[in-house]
């Protein structure tokens, strides 16, 4: 949690300057609202997703959810060492190498929803990074998804969390079950 946020961490390539059409946008929209009154996600912290037939729909940087719309959304259709490739207005998510990076090695995941929230922290029974790695890197990205292995909730040492689930609300229900014993 010490690290300080400094923006997106590659540069963004916008593929089409269009906001995302997915009808299931909204649904996330929804997700994002009930997270950040859950005090999950803030401004600048946190970050949801669900993968659509081309990549993922994220939400945006820096971006405060309690007043995101549904055209702040991002597609992210590619990513690599240095560039992602986006369909949108916004640029994406800081953290959307990790999302990228779960959705190449589950294929049973469609959501990918990842918080901040202290007291996460100090579970000791959950699967847990090995590192305390800076956010927004392939490295974060390396140890989230090793960790995360075939499990559904996995804490991001020193950072977060990250649920992930078959849809958005398995996705909700796999951090419910966890962070509803602290
Ligand atoms: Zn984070």
């Amino acid at each position: 949690m010490a690290e300080v946020y400094v923006g997106t961490k590659f540069q963004t390539i916008f593929v089409r300057k269009t906001p995302p059409t997915d009808a299931s946008t909204g649904a996330l929209l929804a997700w994002c609202r009930q997270w950040a009154q859950a005090g999950w996600i803030a401004k600048a912290t946190g970050n949801l997703s669900f993968r659509t037939g081309g990549g993922f729909i994220i939400t945006p940087t820096g971006t405060d959810p309690v007043t995101l719309t549904i055209n702040d959304f991002v597609e992210v259709i590619g990513v690599d060492e240095k560039e992602v490739r986006v369909a949108g207005t916004r640029e994406p998510s800081s953290e959307c190498r990790m999302h990228a990076a779960i959705y190449a090695a589950r294929p049973d995941v469609n959501a990918v929803f990842h918080g901040h929230y202290a007291p996460a922290l100090q579970l000791t029974s959950v699967a847990i990074t090995t590192h305390e790695v800076p956010y927004g890197t392939p490295a974060m990205a390396t140890e989230t998804v090793q960790a995360l292995g075939a499990g559904n909730f996995v804490v991001m040492r020193g950072h977060g969390f990250v649920a992930v689930g078959l849809a958005m609300r398995a996705a909700h229900a796999a951090a419910v079950e966890v962070l509803a014993r602290l």
